[in-house]
């Protein structure tokens, strides 16, 4: 792509933005200004490596869809006009209902920078405690996990730890597609060290491929397994007593609990649905390996028991005394770049700044340091009470940053509503069309991106990292922080927000972690408070707590040590799990959610990729086999999915992985992007009584096969609008957009109205009705593609391949104009199958017939087709095809 640059090439060390790992990555803008994107091989986070989605930044630093200047009410406005309008209005609702009656929702992809000002402005001037962060519902309950067990929200361990480890446990983590970099560095441990993987899910997942045993626990109950084996530390005399008798409390109510959630191998079978023989075999490897390292992630977070998921974990590693080691410890992998930096601002509605809470003492503190006029006295609302307050009309002002909730949030189509109920809503946002932005903003603010913005961000391993510059910002987009200080300054408080650049941010973001703390708080980086702008500039990743004139500690809890008042660290008595939402008659099934390997949140960025594009191009509903033979649902067909909440309608996916009765839906798809796919809509709102984490993988759900009579999809360069109605999803292609839809309506009728949208596009449209159900238009205009329509009972995946290509080309030869005219595919055209290589675009029909031919290893596929020899993401599936093909073998062999 061509960018505005100067005309020297350059290359950036910045930061991947998407998932918690944190990787370093190498911008590379040449003279023409192409942007090439490698692995930094120098930061410690990922030494060079990148998955797929962090190596295809460079595909998504497009301009189309950007917001570029500000607007209110949807009309185009300075930011003059702008920041007064929402200053003049902030102002005016503070006066007349109080300042609680504003609020902020903040996001884990902001830099801290921008999210250190956000809680100071809303928290210290504002004077409103209703300040949280889509972080809320990706770690909260790791959070209040660690501050229950550690008296802080301390992650103790660190990436190096999975290198020495001999036993990793992964929890409710598909980290084979949601942090890949770290799962290829777990499978690297494997290979030469012979660590052994224990993978704790309901669901198996491409992370199932890499483990040495898969544990297919029920949904919910990974505290009984975790209980059960915290009895067993102490009944096999596997305690360290010599650090729980100095370094803790509270074991015995712990233990006590346990034994009633875990009473007998028996019980513990029944109620996770595990085989003896596995709990066996779990404890015994626990128990024989002393180098364990634990990873959580939203399997265990995600939960209406979310902190005690957790803080079960952490009873056994505390109760082994392993914890502060070398590859021994709990680590918690944050799903978002700086879910971790938000938490040390203290973007979190129950944490003030700083790592620091509500005492008189921080209160105190803080307020004098910020010179603060209007310091809030307690916790506020978390992320699901502030959106419900909205509903019911007691906050009327909101300002969203970053995020996009009315995709994102449970009860979307609700909260989505609820937002039209506001006197005042501000979002700052970098594309101008989302759900949120879509959802009836009144002030909508111009943000710079990734590419564009400055600052830091801190990674799971306590890593804080730059993320720098390297694009100019286009049209008239402005920094996050700068937002908040214009509008600062038009309401008063310019004195207090008046910084020359982010480095003067980050220096009183790190003055005020170390002011007073003498080694009692965790979270410090005083070390680094006096870094001029050269020094910010060039600054490289570091951990924390970095105190002034020491070296940056790697590893908490070594001596013991604990942030309690006392110093140990407390065991915890967890309530006895229960599935929060059980099914009933009329919701019979569980509806799970999450991520796909090559997409991101809402899609705002990847979705700019192609090649991202193409691995999962639609929203699925993934589904046991023998449940969708009794719903009467086959592979690819589409299922109706309704709640008490909402409605989706999914295409489906049959996979033998999933518990029965258990369906899953990854969360990305949008109604900018498709209709009648956003999954969140369906998804209850119940929280954990603790975290106030909302229960995003226990949906109760009624399913229902649809009655498709109409199959097809549409290639065009232009964007083309389509009704709600219709399920349908757009996806990028070369030089334009792919759009497949279903409908319960006929052929005749999807084509005759899809034809009259046809008829808006450049080109001689050629229609040919093949009689019965099957219509084809297309238009060709210069020897090029300009649009193809396909309307059928069955939708022609090759056609719709061999289409993609045909708009990718500047110009087609006369026989490909016939073809096309004609709507017929070359002959031998072959179905090749999803995409499963992003990297070198390898698709599984290539690999199954590889395979076919005995090409039967990883490795070998990777010599013969370069598949998964990049960023391995997607060695996972390639042994999954194998498998597939050597049983197949097996079975042809027995016929
Ligand atoms: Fe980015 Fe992938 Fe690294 Fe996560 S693992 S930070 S998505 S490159």
């Amino acid at each position: 792509m061509s960018i505005e640059m100067e005309m020297h090439p350059t290359i950036t060390r910045t930061t991947c933005p998407y998932c918690g790992v944190g990787c370093g990555v190498e911008a590379i803008v040449d003279f023409g200004g192409s942007v090439t994107i490698k692995g930094d091989a120098k930061h410690p986070a990922n030494l060079g490596k990148l998955c797929v989605k962090g190596s295809a930044l460079g595909e998504t630093l497009g301009l189309e869809d950007r917001l570029l200047y500000p607007t209110i009410h949807g009309q185009r406005s300075t930011w003059h006009q702008a920041v007064g309008y929402a200053a003049d209005r902030l102002t005016g609702i503070v006066e007349k209902h109080g300042p609680e009656s504003v609020a902020f929702y903040l996001s884990g992809q902001l830099l801290s920078e921008d999210y250190y000002l956000a809680n100071k402005f809303a928290k210290g001037f504002l004077g409103t405690p209703h300040v949280d962060t889509n972080s809320r519902l990706c770690m909260a309950s790791s959070v209040a996990g660690h501050r229950r067990a550690f008296g802080s929200d301390t992650v103790p361990n660190l990436y190096e730890d999975l290198d020495e480890a001999d036993l990793i446990i992964l929890v409710g983590s598909n980290a084979a597609w949601c942090h890949p970099v770290l799962f290829q560095r777990m499978q690297v441990a494997r290979e030469k060290r012979g660590t052994i993987l224990i993978n704790i899910d309901p669901r198996r997942t491409a992370t199932s491929e890499g483990v040495d045993l898969q544990l297919a626990i029920k949904p919910g109950m990974d505290s009984v397994l975790f209980s059960w084996l915290l009895t067993e530390i102490d009944r096999r005399g596997s305690r360290d007593d010599g650090f729980i008798s100095k370094h803790t409390n509270g074991l015995r109510e712990a233990l006590e609990m346990a034994s009633t959630i875990a009473p007998d191998i028996n019980t513990v079978a029944i109620r996770t649905g595990l085989s003896q023989q596995d709990i066996e075999r779990f404890v015994d490897l626990f128990l024989k390996i002393e180098q364990v390292v634990t990873c959580y992630s939203q399997g265990v977070n995600q939960s209406a028991q979310g902190s005690d998921k957790v803080n079960a974990i952490l009873n056994c590693h505390l109760a082994t005394g392993r914890i502060g080691k070398l590859g021994c410890g709990p680590l918690s992998l944050t799903g978002q770049p700086n879910a971790m930096g938000g938490r040390e601002v203290g973007g979190l509605a129950n944490m003030l700044a700083a790592h620091m809470g509500f005492s008189e003492t921080e209160r105190n503190r803080v307020q004098d340091f910020w010179k603060a006029p209007n310091l809030i006295q307690n916790e506020g609302k978390k992320a699901i009470q502030i959106f419900e307050a909205i509903e019911r009309g007691e906050i009327k002002a909101l300002w969203v940053m970053h995020t996009n909730p009315a995709v994102t949030l449970p009860r979307a189509d609700a909260m989505r509503d609820a937002l039209k109920k506001l006197d005042l809503f501000i979002v700052s946002e970098a594309m101008a069309r989302t759900d949120t932005t879509s959802a009836g903003a009144h002030v909508l603010l111009p943000a710079t991106a990734w590419g564009e913005k400055n600052g830091t961000v801190t990674n799971s391993e306590r890593r804080i990292s730059r993320q720098r510059s390297f694009l100019k910002p286009p049209g008239e987009a402005k920094p996050d922080w700068q937002h908040i200080t214009l509008v600062a300054e038009r309401m008063g408080y310019g004195q207090a927000f008046s910084y020359a650049d982010e480095a003067a941010i980050y220096r009183e973001h790190a003055a005020l972690s170390a002011l007073e703390n003498d080694g009692s708080r965790d979270f410090d980086i005083g070390a680094t408070a006096d870094f001029d702008t050269q020094a910010y500039e060039e600054m490289t990743p570091f951990l924390w707590p970095y105190r002034k004139g020491q070296e940056p500690l790697k590893r908490f809890f070594s001596d013991g040590k604990f942030f309690t008042p006392d110093q140990k660290a407390r065991f915890v008595a967890i309530a006895d799990p229960a599935l929060s939402a059980p099914v009933s008659k009329e919701f019979p099934f569980i509806l799970n959610t999450g991520r796909v390997r090559d997409h991101w949140h809402s899609m705002t960025r990847t979705g700019k990729s192609i090649r991202l594009a193409r691995h999962i191009s639609e929203a699925t509903l993934s589904i046991h086999p023998d449940d969708a033979a009794a719903l009467g649902v086959v592979e690819k067909g589409l299922a109706r999915i309704d709640s008490l909440h909402g409605v989706a309608s999914l295409r489906v996916t049959i996979d033998d992985g999933l518990p029965r009765g258990h369906v899953f839906a990854p969360f990305h798809w949008n109604n900018s992007n498709s209709a009648l796919a956003r999954v969140d809509a369906v998804v209850q709102s119940n929280s954990d009584p603790v975290s106030g984490q909302p229960e995003l993988k226990a949906t109760p759900v009624r399913l229902s096969a649809l009655d498709i009579k109409a199959e097809g999809f549409l290639v065009c360069r232009k964007r083309i609008n389509l009704p709600e109605w219709l399920q349908h999803t757009r996806f990028k292609i070369n030089e334009g957009e792919a759009i497949v839809f279903a409908s319960v309506r006929s052929p005749a009728q999807v084509f005759s109205l899809l034809s009259n949208l046809m008829g808006e596009m450049q080109g001689k449209l050629e229609l040919t009705d093949l009689g019965g159900a099957d219509f084809r238009m297309v238009g060709l205009e210069n020897d090029r593609l300009e649009a193809a329509l396909f309307v059928q009972k069955q939708r022609n995946d090759l056609a719709l391949d061999w289409l993609i290509e045909c708009l990718g080309k500047t110009t087609l030869t006369a026989v490909e104009q016939q073809a096309v005219a004609a709507g017929v595919p070359p002959e031998g055209a072959v179905d090749q199958g999803g995409l499963v290589c992003s990297c070198f675009a390898v698709r599984e029909r290539e690999i199954r017939t590889a395979a076919e031919n005995g090409t039967m290893s990883v490795e070998a596929i990777g010599d013969q087709l370069k598949a998964g020899t990049n960023c391995g993401s997607c060695r996972p599936e390639i042994k999954r095809i194998l498998s597939h093909v050597q049983s197949e073998n097996r079975t042809n062999i027995a016929a």
